[in-house]
């Protein structure tokens, strides 16, 4: 097994305005329109003088490659941005994240064939490694010929994107100088903790995230700096492995498939409608799954123009509330053109019903991610979120316990662990409203106390100890 040989010709595509841009130069947003961009590849027909049955051999036979550059994301290396080398590939072991099929005690609890991908298996522990990893190749190639000493790899945000960010600029490190900015006080020493372990430098900013997003905004706009927020087409770009991961996995067959994705800034699942058709477009996948974003009741733009009649939907950005779901806690999402130009085309071929948005509430994601995880499943809130919006799916009809459900568990749960402690201490601020069902809450019970410990001798201690979890858990002598 070699490197591939065919390189594509990629150019930005402005969804605004359609003016198009060389990729030489380091663009983040129309510098005619600001609208946002989408990478494409001039050369893509020429993919299809391949058969699609040796696309699928090239891609299996890639799953066994010893090469590092096409272990992850690249081993769609043709379909995602050809125009790296070798060299420029990054390699931290992101993707290949596993589908884990729901063990049949909880299938039966919900009567769907569920199937959690756990993108919190990636390096920094979500999908976000994707994006970065494709972004940050790039960055690699673009160092590479020019020849810079130095650039800026910049991102606003209070969460995964800077830790994904922050990891990836500390593994180049060389030329790339890494910074993230935050709001002051509005993040939690776990949100913090990855960027500072990375050594970025973390600056704060008086306000909240769109302060942040301001800021870094002006710095692209005026100096040399990689702006890595999902703006960024090339994070669009490398998230699509998710959806060509899914196809693989099923033997690159998606019919009765349905794939579940939390919406927040919408650029994931803008890039997994693309991964599809981009697999369809080569025949590589004969039928397109479907696809159903899922919204909180408190952050649900992207639902809400979705749920009106065609004719009548308009785009507004909404004020959200608090949400459990916080990594897709968003009013005004930076890639909704984007949504919008992949639904069109996503439903052109797959049919109406082919891409759709469910409401769910703050108690539904909650309810659904402990139930999740009380199955042996590692689902964040977010996660949590795709399961709730499984159910609400079902209750309204659209999906059968005969299709196969794919959720997202966009991160680690243990990113989210907060939100556990808050469900078993019952200690959810009002603006929430969740109140935990008693029979999924949790905690640790003390089975003999420090005074017993105090006043009997060792051996004693133990054995009453012993008695008092025999008594707690029922045991019967062998
Ligand atoms: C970023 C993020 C989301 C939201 O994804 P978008 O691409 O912004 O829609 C969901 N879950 C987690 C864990 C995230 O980090
Ligand atoms: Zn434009």
């Amino acid at each position: 097994m070699s490197f591939p040989t065919y390189r594509g010709h990629l150019h930005y595509v402005c969804l605004g305005c359609g003016a198009t841009f060389d990729i030489g130069e380091l663009h983040y947003t129309c510098p005619t329109c600001s609208g946002v961009f989408v990478l494409q590849d001039l050369n893509f027909d020429q993919l299809k003088a391949t058969p699609a049955a040796e696309w699928r051999r090239i891609f299996d036979a890639r799953a066994a490659s010893k090469i590092p550059a096409l272990r992850g994301i690249f081993r769609f290396y043709e379909l995602m941005a050809p125009v790296l080398e070798q060299g420029d590939i990054l390699y931290l072991g992101e993707g290949n994240t596993p589908l884990v099929d729901s063990p049949p005690a909880l299938r039966a609890e919900l009567g769907l064939k569920t199937v959690y991908k756990n993108d919190g298996q990636n390096p920094s522990a979500s999908f976000k490694d994707r994006g970065m990893a494709c972004a940050f190749s790039f960055l690699n190639s673009l160092i590479r010929t020019k020849g810079w000493t130095e650039v800026l790899a910049i991102c606003a945000s209070t969460g995964d994107t800077s830790a994904s960010a922050a990891l990836y600029a500390s593994y180049v490190g060389g030329a790339v100088k890494s910074a993230v900015i935050l709001p002051a006080g509005k993040v939690t020493p776990q949100q913090l903790a990855q960027p500072l372990g990375s050594g970025a430098v973390v600056l704060e900013v008086p306000g909240v995230f769109d302060d942040c997003m301001k800021v870094v905004e002006h710095l692209a706009d005026n100096y040399r700096v990689a702006l890595l927020n999902s703006k960024n087409a090339w994070r669009i770009l490398g998230q699509e492995s998710y959806a060509f991961e899914v196809a693989q996995w099923y033997d690159w067959d998606m019919r009765g498939t349905c794939v579940f994705v939390p919406i927040g800034n919408a650029g994931n699942i803008t890039a997994i409608m693309g991964g599809f058709l981009k697999l369809h477009a080569l025949g590589i996948i004969e039928s397109l799954p479907r696809i159903f974003g899922v919204q909180s009741h408190h952050a649900d733009p992207v639902y809400r123009y979705y749920a009106a009649e065609a004719k009548d939907r308009e785009y507004k950005p909404v004020t959200v509330t608090a949400s459990v779901a916080q990594a897709a806690m968003i009013g005004n999402p930076v890639s909704f053109p984007r949504v919008r130009h992949f639904a069109e085309k996503y439903e052109q071929l797959g049919g109406t019903g082919s891409f759709q948005v469910i409401q769910v509430t703050e108690q539904q994601i909650m309810d659904s991610m402990i139930q999740a995880n009380r199955h042996g499943h590692i689902a964040c809130t977010q996660g949590g979120e795709c399961l709730a919006g499984a159910k609400r799916a079902r209750e309204l009809g659209l999906v059968s316990a005969a299709e196969t459900l794919v959720l997202d568990a966009t991160a680690h749960h243990l990113k989210f662990i907060g939100f556990q402690e808050m469900y078993f201490e019952n200690s959810f601020p009002a603006e929430f409203g969740v109140v935990p069902k008693p029979e999924l809450a949790n905690r640790p019970e003390l089975i003999i106390t420090q005074g017993d410990k105090d006043r009997l001798a060792e051996k004693d201690y133990v054995v009453q100890a012993a008695d008092n979890v025999v008594a707690r858990l029922g045991l019967a002598k062998k």
